[in-house]
């Protein structure tokens, strides 16, 4: 158990990409010698921001290959609160993703990436919001570990800590966060518990990258007076690698394909601009890291490691990397004598993977199967080759963290594969695989990591791996692979994926919520699927006793590992209105598995998985519904009719060309869904039998839209203004301004407390001028700011109603919200 310790601390401790890396790398001549070129130099530079794109990939990519610097960038938080424009995943899952994307973005640029606990909670206008839903102490102390443990000397902060409420208020925080840090990380009583894994650290400098963004247009940062920034020509190009850094910034940039931030490159000399917050100036005023020696110098003895590697340089065979690896060990030697320290650690890891690098030493631990069961046994295929004449002595393989079962001393010829395949028993606890930050719940502003050790580290903790102990010119050096899933696919060829420690069995409920309007029974479907062969138990479900479930529970034989049996259960809700957890447990041999694994596989990321509670929520409402027959016209997607249908309304969804006046003739209500009239250019053109609907005495109700782009200007039957104007606190007060409204009262009434219990945010892009034919029904603001009347807009028109809305329904119906649910059947219900 020592071990195992021991083990996770270093990995924490010096925690490069390539530990986590799936694939095996080769690096070929140019990119060896463009990271002994980065042995050389001794400073950091760490960049902060608030999410998954935030950061500048030309800069990151200039710092970390063109000054060889060590450039990390802390994104506060994963990004969960975005748009998906690759899939359905959204919050954690969309989180998981964008990690995924960011990691992959720095194997690209050269950076190195690290996350705070914050969650990405939605949209924030203003700092003081975001700092009471985020911990704000957690994550400043997320920001000061991050820059102990990496040394930043400098630090870079994207964006302005003095011009709150211009920018997204995580954005701000981001940077009031890293100057507060800046003052404080060097102070020993400030987070003392962090002091028994690094130590305190004062960075030189902290800068502001401005841009002309933050001056409103290119013409204004064009006549801005800048000589007080800090100017640094980003243009270079790169003539080993055929690249200019614009072009590798934006082959990072288009790693964010779950944003679809797809970016071309451009070449030539261009400009970044840093304005100096705090630290010292710089005497030349485009070096960042005067007064720091970046040279060997700065550690003590490091002077002969500085002589040998610029010889090594010097002399780098690109015909012969390997011609290098001597001298490499012998640098290897001087800085494993050092005296114990930051760079002496950082420069190790490095300089072994230059050596395996340049003698073409490939290591690989693989296995056939994507995911295992612990307790099981794994046959995990070993390759060493050694692509060199270096002499070179295999001394052991182990499973880590069994150090050095199995040894031997084996000569390793040039170009002649050792392979070897060995059975590994996982233990009986092996942790199942899941990204470490959700393992446990957290809140709405933060996620919950326990061990400080693994706060920051980007990506999904792997267990399983293999050491492999290798003479190097006669000096031992220990590597580390983890075990990962090889294949052949017929078409993409050769196929490297982590490998997945799963449960036996997992389950999961058809939908994420059951909607009950009446006492009317609904069929539940639970999907068991099965980690490995002959699994044979029962599933039942989990339910408070005043709601039935029948059958109690339902046998299953499943004969191979990845199949899956459906079981089919019907529930009965309770007689009065209530809200509840559905859990699906699985038992077999009188242990109960009730986890959901949802797997995420995208061509650009590695294949990711999540085990949740395998889960539904049941609600029982007691809603007067009118009106039954809704017809349903699509905009950008949502899931607005799946909860009306759950809700009992007969709901039919129409592509807007499909619209004609006979085949609206048996619904009473026209829906559309948010963005419709910016998404489908047909609804122009349909407008007029829309409006003829309601004029003949029907209901038409129209969803958010934002300002662009509308494909009519006539989108309701009298004009309106759509604005940017929302209300993002969900639990914002609501004022009735028209009390006696039907909307408000029939068939159900409406109180404060329907406005209770709403997810992320009330409503957006509401209307900020409208015709006296509207009425104004409510009215809410975020703290600070002024009433916002346009939410909810309803006027008679002909013998009917249009109804407009801003309201989140959206979001409201599919999680299930009651007070969203009772407002709904109410603007369904208008005019009856
Ligand atoms: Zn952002």
């Amino acid at each position: 158990m020592q071990q195992r310790y021991s083990y996770f601390f270093i990995l924490f401790f010096y925690a490069f990409q390539s530990i986590w890396a799936q694939q095996p790398q080769k690096p070929n001549a140019v990119e060896l010698y463009h990271q002994i070129q980065k042995l050389n130099f001794l400073g950091s530079i760490l960049y902060i921001a608030a999410h998954p794109d935030d950061e500048n990939t030309r800069l990151i990519a200039y710092l970390s290959n063109d000054l060889k610097a060590e450039t990390g960038y802390l994104s506060l938080t994963r990004g969960d609160g975005g748009q998906n424009l690759i899939g359905p995943e959204l919050r954690e899952q969309l989180g998981l993703i964008r990690t995924q994307e960011l990691i992959e973005a720095r194997k690209i640029d050269g950076g190195e990436q690290f996350f705070s606990r914050a969650n990405d909670f939605g949209f924030s206008k203003n700092p003081e919001e975001t700092l009471q839903i985020w911990d704000k102490d957690q994550v400043l102390s997320d920001v000061i570990w991050t820059i102990r443990r990496f040394q930043a000397d400098v630090i870079i902060n994207r964006f302005d800590h003095r011009s709150p409420g211009t920018t997204h208020g995580h954005h701000t925080s981001s940077a009031l966060l890293s100057v507060e840090a800046f003052d404080k990380v060097n102070d020993p009583s400030v987070c003392p518990n962090q002091l028994q894994y690094c130590t305190p650290w004062q960075p030189k400098r902290l800068f502001f990258n401005t841009s002309w963004w933050f001056y409103g247009s290119k013409e204004k940062f064009e006549a801005a007076d800048k000589s007080k920034l800090t100017k640094l020509a980003i243009g270079t190009y790169y003539a080993s690698l055929g690249k200019s850094n614009q072009e590798i910034a934006a082959l990072s940039r288009s790693r964010h394909q779950s944003q679809g931030f797809g970016s071309t490159g451009s070449r030539g000399e261009e400009d970044e601009y840093l304005e100096l917050l705090k630290g010292e100036a710089p005497k030349e005023p485009s070096n960042l890291f005067e007064g720091i020696d970046t040279t060997w110098n700065r550690v003590k003895k490091g002077k002969p490691i500085a002589d040998l590697l610029t010889a090594v340089v010097k002399n780098f065979d690109f015909k012969n990397p390997s011609a290098s690896v001597p001298d490499l060990v012998s640098a290897y030697g001087l800085i494993s004598d050092l005296e114990d320290s930051h760079w002496k650690t950082v420069k190790l890891q490095e300089i072994k993977k230059i050596i395996a690098g340049c003698a073409g030493l490939y290591l690989e631990a693989t296995t056939d199967v994507q995911e295992a069961t612990p307790g099981s046994t794994l046959k995990v295929k070993l390759e060493v080759t050694n692509r060199s004449t270096i002499p070179m002595k295999l001394m052991g393989i182990g499973a880590v963290p069994v150090y050095r079962s199995n040894q031997k001393s084996v000569d390793l010829k040039n170009n002649v594969p050792y392979t070897e395949t060995n059975n590994l028993e996982l233990p009986g606890d092996t942790a199942y695989t899941s990204p470490y930050w959700l393992n446990q719940p957290g809140t709405i502003g933060m996620y919950r990591v326990d061990d400080q050790k693994n706060i920051g580290i980007p990506d999904v903790l792997r267990e399983i791996k293999v050491g492999f102990w290798i003479k190097i010119c006669d000096v031992e050096f220990d590597f580390e692979r983890n075990v990962v899933y090889k294949y052949n696919d017929d078409v993409k060829g050769e196929v490297f994926q982590p490998l997945d420690i799963v449960p036996i069995a997992t389950s999961s409920i058809a939908e994420k919520v059951y909607i009950f309007n009446n006492d009317r029974s609904k069929t539940l479907t639970v999907k068991v699927k099965a980690g490995k062969d002959n699994l044979q138990g029962t599933v039942k479900l989990d339910l408070p006793v005043d709601w039935e479930v029948t059958p109690a529970s339902i046998p299953f034989t499943i004969e191979k590992k990845d199949q899956e049996v459906m079981a089919v259960f019907s529930v009965s809700p309770s007689k009065e209105a209530s809200e509840i957890n559905i859990k699906s447990i699985v038992t077999m041999e009188g242990k109960d598995y009730s986890q959901n694994k949802i797997d995420i596989n995208y061509p650009h990321i590695y294949k990711q998985m999540i085990l949740k509670p395998a889960e539904a929520r049941g609600i029982r409402l007691k809603i007067k519904t009118k009106n039954e027959k809704i017809a349903y016209i699509m905009g950008v997607g949502d899931e607005v009719p799946k909860s009306l249908s759950q809700m009992g309304y007969e709901v039919s969804v129409f592509k807007a060309e499909e619209i004609t006046a006979e085949k609206l003739q048996d619904f009473d209500v026209v829906m559309t869904g948010i963005r419709a009239y910016n998404v489908v250019n047909a609804l122009a053109f349909k407008q007029s039998i829309l409006l003829d609907f309601v004029k003949n005495g029907k209901t038409m109700i129209v969803q958010y839209n934002t300002t662009d782009d509308l494909v009519t200007k006539d989108i309701a039957p009298f004009p309106f203004k759509i604005s940017r104007d929302r209300v993002t606190e969900e639990n914002a007060e609501v004022r009735f301004l028209a009390p006696k409204h039907p909307a408000l009262n029939y068939p159900n009434k409406i109180t404060a407390n329907d406005f209770k219990g709403w997810k992320q945010e009330q409503g957006l892009y509401y209307p900020s001028e409208w015709d006296s034919h509207f009425t104004s029904i409510i009215s809410a603001n975020d703290k600070g700011e002024k009433p916002k009347d346009g939410a909810l807009l309803i006027a008679p028109y002909g013998k009917g109603y249009y109804v407009y809305t801003g309201l989140s329904f959206f979001r409201e119906l599919p999680e299930g919200v009651p007070g969203a649910f009772r407002l709904m059947a109410n603007l369904i219900a208008i005019g009856k």
